[in-house]
């Protein structure tokens, strides 16, 4: 197995919804953790919130790291190749 690419990219965009997951808000669904996209900023819940809506917008838009959106968290997950980094 290389290396993931993915996951060296520094770059990140701001969070559209600092406030939590943009779908759950939308429909007034509640989130256990938060994920945010580095492609676009999208803030999604894990898959342990009834929405999953993190891996959603994977399915959705191929962008392929998120990175946890919890205070002191700063892992990173690539959905492309399945590997945690930091
Ligand atoms: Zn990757
Ligand atoms: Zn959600
Ligand atoms: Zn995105």
């Amino acid at each position: 197995m290389g290396s993931c690419e993915h996951l060296l990219v520094t770059a990140e965009a701001d969070a559209l919804t600092p406030e939590g997951c943009q779908e759950c808000l939308n429909l007034g669904m509640h989130w256990v953790h938060l994920r945010k996209c580095l492609t676009c900023g999208h803030i999604g819940c894990c898959d342990s919130s009834p929405g999953k809506h993190a891996t959603a917008h994977y399915k959705e838009t191929s962008h392929p790291v998120v990175r946890s959106y919890e205070p002191g968290e700063n892992w990173r997950w690539c959905y492309l190749d399945q590997r945690l980094g930091q």
